[in-house]
């Protein structure tokens, strides 16, 4: 078996499961790409899940002040570092599509707690697709196995938010329109899932749209914060 970051062959005995199941064997990091990830722990900000925070960050209170009907609730597993960054940006930027695999094990326990929930990704404007010819955020989800539902369509085909300063990116414009599949999301509980969450910006612009088709509840979700 290969590490799904760095390729390298990790050398290790298989499970009883893995023996009577093969299918079951996951991908996995080797030890070093294991390390390399810091995983959000206490303390995190309650509504965001910004490390170092022990009430609500100072950004989720500014969220507050422009959603105030908006019960905002993040989750996310890793801290953005540096580390995160590089593997961002092999994945993302350099369209590395074997990196959909790197935090399969860490999906698939978060999601097993959200059985009964919607799950709809974050889209990508259709020329950003075809330049990297996949959804980032949809690929690592199918990679754990994650069934998704497209409720949002990308309309503006806007600069890269990565190439803008934060009071840009907070400025920016609704990006996404429904799709006719969102009257689907009535009463049912939906998770938004996006890569990273930097500004809430993104998340806020989609949470919007997906609010007026009333929910039972939303919740996002992202790999890093
Ligand atoms: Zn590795
Ligand atoms: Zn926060």
């Amino acid at each position: 078996m290969r590490c799904s970051y760095c390729q390298c062959e990790i050398i290790r005995n298989l499970t009883v499961k893995e023996l009577l199941f093969p299918f079951s064997i996951s991908s996995q990091r080797c030890y070093l790409c294991q390390e390399k990830f810091a995983q959000i722990t206490s303390p995190a900000c309650p509504t965001c899940a910004k490390p170092g925070w022990t009430s609500m960050c100072d950004e989720c209170q500014q969220w507050q002040q422009r959603y105030p009907y908006y019960d905002f609730c993040h989750q996310a597993l890793f801290s953005y570092d540096e580390a995160f960054k590089e593997w961002i940006y092999q994945y993302k930027f350099l369209g590395d599509f074997r990196l959909r695999k790197t935090f399969i094990t860490e999906i698939q326990h978060y999601f097993s707690h959200k059985k009964d929930w919607i799950v709809c990704s974050v889209p990508l404007s259709e020329k950003r697709f075809f330049q990297r010819g996949f959804n980032q955020v949809e690929a690592f989800l199918q990679a754990a196995g994650i069934k998704t539902q497209k409720l949002l369509v990308k309309k503006l085909n806007n600069a890269s938010q990565s190439e803008k300063s934060r009071q840009e990116r907070l400025a920016a414009p609704q990006a996404f329109r429904a799709t006719e599949n969102m009257t689907k999301i009535k009463n049912q509980k939906v998770l938004l899932v996006d890569d990273v969450y930097t500004t809430g910006r993104t998340l806020f612009h989609a949470a919007e749209i997906l609010q007026t088709y009333q929910p039972k509840v939303l919740h996002t979700f992202s790999l890093a914060r």
